[in-house]
Formats: C-alpha cells, sequence, structure tokens
C-alpha cells in the first residue's frame, strides 16, 4: 500500500516551510541516521494516529526576479495536483485574503483532490479578524493554526489523515510489477521507456480497476505484467520547470511512493550527482527495489577497467544502497536494454522473497558463532530468535536481550550474512529489534 503524499502550497511568506518544519522537526529527532543516506527537507514521513504520509514542501524555491513569482506559483500548484493525495492550501492571517491567494485556489478548486485551507500565523487564541473572507475562496472551512507557535497542529493533523484514500485500495493487482523510472532531466528515462515498449511488447490500455491510466504505462512481455509509474511526467516536459531540482525530485518522491522496484537511471558522462543520492535514498528509506542504470554508455570512451572504475565509484557514492545492482546500457544503440526488463523481474521476486524461518535461525546462530556479538560493561548482545515479519521489503524481527547492545555495525553483519545465504539483492532489508525478558 503506498502511502499518501501531502502537499503544502500557497504563494511565498505565508508561512509554508515554518509548518514543514514544525512537523519535519519533530520527526528527526526520534529517527536515527543512517550513515551516507542524504535526509533532504524537501519530505519528511510523519505518522499520526497510525497513519503514515509523507509530507512534501512544494516551496522553498528563490524568485529570480517578481515577474516569475506567479509562474511558479502555478506550477508549485500543478505539481501538487499531480502528485499529492491531500492538498493544504495555507493563506496568512495577519495579512489577509490577496488576489495571488484567489488565483492558486481557483487551479486547486478544478482538481478533484481533497484540499485544507489553512490559515497561518493566528498566534493567539483570538480569531484573524480576516477568518470570514478566506470562505470566498470556496474550499470549505477554514482552520486556524500558527505554524511558528505549533498551535492547533493536532487539529491538522487530524483533518489531514481524514481525507486519505481507503485502506486497501490497491492501483493494481498484485501481480503487476509496479517500476518507477527515476532520475534527473536528460538522462534518458524517455529514451529507455520508448526501447523497451518498441520491442514488441504489448501496452495494455485498459487495465481493470486502474485510476492512473491517464500517468502510466501498463504493458506485458509474455506472461509477465508490468506497470511503468508516472511516465506522463516524464514525457510531458516543461523546459523551463523541470530543470528547477526541486520539481523534478518531487516528482521523482510520488513515483517511488507507488512503485515496488525503482530504476536510477544515471548519465554515464555525469556520473553520480547529488540528487541521484537523494532519489536513491528515498527509494531506499521508503523500501523500494532498486537497479541502478547507467545510460549513455555509447558516450563513453573505454580502456579494460572502464566498467569497474565506474562501479567503484558508484558504491562508494551510493554506499547506503550496496545491494543494487547496476546496468550500463545505451538507449540510443539499444545495448544491453534487454537486461533491464529481465532485472526488474529479478528484483522484483527478491524484494518479495520470503525465507523459512528455520533456516534464518541456523544462519543467524552461525554467524553469532563465527563473530561474537558485541558487549558493553559486562553485558553481551543475544539475539534469541529471528523471524521474517513481512516482504516489500523483506523485514525481520530479532528477539534480542538489550536493544542497546545492538549496534549499526553488528545490525550491518547480520545483514550480510543474510544476504550471502538468500539473496535478497536489489532490495533493502529491514530490522525490528524487540526485547525480551
Ligand atoms: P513560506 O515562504 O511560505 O515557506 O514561508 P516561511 O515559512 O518562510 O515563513 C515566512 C515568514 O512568516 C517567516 O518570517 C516566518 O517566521 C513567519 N511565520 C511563519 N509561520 C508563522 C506563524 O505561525 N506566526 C507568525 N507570527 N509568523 C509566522
Ligand atoms: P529524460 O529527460 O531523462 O527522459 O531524457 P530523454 O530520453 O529525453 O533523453 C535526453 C537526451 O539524451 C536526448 O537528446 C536523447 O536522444 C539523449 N539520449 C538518451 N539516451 C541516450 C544514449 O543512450 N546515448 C546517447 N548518446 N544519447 C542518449
Amino acid at each position: 500500500m503506498a502511502k499518501p503524499i501531502v502537499a503544502v502550497v500557497g504563494r511565498p511568506n505565508v508561512g509554508k516551510s515554518t509548518l514543514f518544519n514544525k512537523i519535519a522537526g519533530k520527526r528527526i529527532a526520534i529517527v536515527e541516521d543512517e550513515p551516507g543516506v542524504t535526509r533532504d527537507r524537501i519530505y519528511t514521513e510523519v505518522e499520526w494516529l497510525n497513519h503514515k504520509f509523507t509530507l512534501i514542501d512544494t516551496g522553498g524555491i528563490e524568485p529570480e526576479s517578481e515577474e516569475i513569482i506567479p509562474a511558479q506559483m502555478r506550477r508549485q500548484a500543478e505539481l501538487a495536483i499531480e502528485t499529492a493525495d491531500v492538498i493544504v492550501f495555507m493563506v496568512d492571517g495577519r495579512q489577509g485574503l490577496i488576489s495571488s491567494d484567489r488565483e492558486i485556489a481557483d487551479m486547486l478548486r478544478r482538481s478533484k483532490k481533497p484540499i485544507l485551507l489553512v490559515v497561518n500565523k493566528v498566534d493567539t487564541k483570538e480569531q484573524s479578524p480576516h477568518y470570514y473572507d478566506f470562505y470566498e475562496l470556496g474550499i470549505g472551512d477554514p482552520l486556524e493554526i500558527s505554524s511558528a507557535l505549533g498551535l492547533n497542529m493536532g487539529d491538522l493533523l487530524d483533518q489531514i489523515v481524514q481525507h486519505f484514500p481507503e485502506e486497501g485500495v490497491e492501483d493494481y493487482d498484485e501481480e503487476v510489477m509496479k517500476v518507477a523510472i527515476i532520475g534527473k532531466p536528460n538522462v534518458g528515462k524517455s529514451s529507455i521507456i520508448n526501447k523497451i515498449l518498441g520491442e514488441n511488447r504489448v501496452i495494455v490500455s485498459d487495465v481493470a480497476g486502474t485510476t492512473r491510466d491517464a500517468i502510466d504505462t501498463p504493458f506485458s512481455d509474455g506472461e509477465d505484467q508490468y506497470v511503468f509509474i508516472d511516465t506522463a511526467g516524464i514525457r510531458r516536459k516543461s523546459k523551463i520547470t523541470e530543470h528547477v531540482e526541486r520539481y523534478s525530485v518531487i516528482r521523482s518522491l510520488a513515483a517511488i511512493e507507488r512503485a515496488d522496484v525503482c530504476l536510477l537511471v544515471v548519465d554515464a558522462e555525469e556520473g553520480i550527482t547529488e540528487q541521484d543520492k537523494r532519489i536513491a535514498g528515498f527509494s531506499h528509506e521508503n523500501g523500494k527495489g532498486l537497479i541502478i542504470v547507467i545510460n549513455k554508455w555509447d558516450l563513453i570512451e573505454k580502456e579494460t577497467n572502464t566498467m569497474n572504475h565506474f562501479l567503484k565509484n558508484i558504491r562508494e557514492e551510493l554506499s547506503f544502497c550496496e545491494y543494487a545492482p547496476v546496468l550500463f546500457v545505451s538507449a540510443v544503440t539499444g545495448q544491453r536494454v534487454i537486461k533491464i526488463l529481465e532485472k526488474i523481474k529479478f528484483v522484483s521476486n527478491q524484494h518479495a522473497m520470503r525465507v523459512p524461518t528455520g533456516t534464518l535461525n541456523e544462519v543467524i546462530g552461525e554467524a553469532m558463532l563465527l563473530n561474537q556479538p558485541p558487549s558493553d560493561k559486562g553485558k553481551r548482545l543475544k539475539i534469541f530468535y529471528a523471524t521474517q515479519a513481512s516482504v516489500k521489503p523483506p523485514t525481520f524481527i530479532l528477539f534480542i536481550n538489550d536493544k542497546e547492545l545492538m549496534h549499526f555495525s553488528y545490525q550491518r553483519y547480520i545483514e550480510n550474512r543474510i544476504r550471502e545465504n538468500f539473496g535478497f539483492e536489489g532490495t533493502p532489508i529491514r530490522f525490528i529489534n524487540r526485547e525480551k525478558t
């Protein structure tokens, strides 16, 4: 089940980033950072009353000149409409209603997405003097909040989660492999899609129960069914705005949420960039399968060890997702493009793999014998028992004596032993440590 996406939109200076930071701040304090994963201030994971969602901050672009603002606001609203499940539309309770609020409201109203109207900067118990003016926007009852002081955050979060799509409503059947093709603009994502679809594959135009057929591309290859997620976003290029890095990252986030497997496409001439790291980090954090595709391989002059040098560099730059297989392809010549579907199928299976509990415990027992668990102040870590709780991604519960004793390095060691024995190529693995008394 894809996590819902919530986007905050509104004109500059109403307090969008302040709200985002208020909500994100709480979480960052409790989540342990994993080495190498670049945390991005564009999005944050939120948990409220057993609902998990991704909050994105569409704002934060420095306007280059005054004239750019309306176009950017429009693009921001469009992006929210395309990618979010719930939109929080923020206005300024001190300044009151102004014409650009109306423009944004008009766009949002035309979409069929649930919209929450929030009036920010209401820092006291008193109502904003402009409160009733906001009804004019035609978006229903405005909710007053103060992002700076954190007032009414509970009400806001309650209202957000009430609008989520019903649990269990899936876009596609279980056996359809959902693939997000992600990466920077111009790396060759559409060329790869066209190449794959060009080779005798049947594009299925009518998939029963599909609500997203306007933006996705479902197709089959023999018995195997796939869907490329959000291909409309890849193909429809608005040259100016998609080059704004934030926008292309947000678009990737939305596609990754809905996918099982991500194909990170990288331009061979450019190598791994900061943006690639962020996107790969998001795939990893969300527990998706990941394949790294180095495209435009035809443009690289090859010597004996070129591929190995590339590989080494990729592993260094993306150390947190060593599990991801790497393919070197050319969408132009077609070299190895055929391997991509094979890899997707393989990684999908690994991502959904379940291992027998008996064998798992043998592997962990053996691992503990080979490399003694760490100890602290005379107390040694014990792993009593392990079980695989779920798939997509494979998640293991370790019953242990003391959580404090489970260090990252030992967890990593256990993970490596599991991988050596079972594979799990292309998928992250999660652990839940549970104390047993
Ligand atoms: P954005 O451009 O919409 O992301 O707006 P920012 O979050 O950058 O906030 C713009 C300004 O409004 C900053 O000076 C904030 O400190 C201020 N601000 C944001 N939220 C509140 C609030 O709840 N009360 C008050 N008094 N000021 C706020
Ligand atoms: P997207 O923005 O990621 O969808 O990238 P496109 O598929 O539109 O490709 C961007 C540019 O790179 C186009 O001019 C393509 O012709 C070119 N391109 C894509 N794949 C390759 C490749 O494998 N080799 C070469 N030489 N050029 C490529």
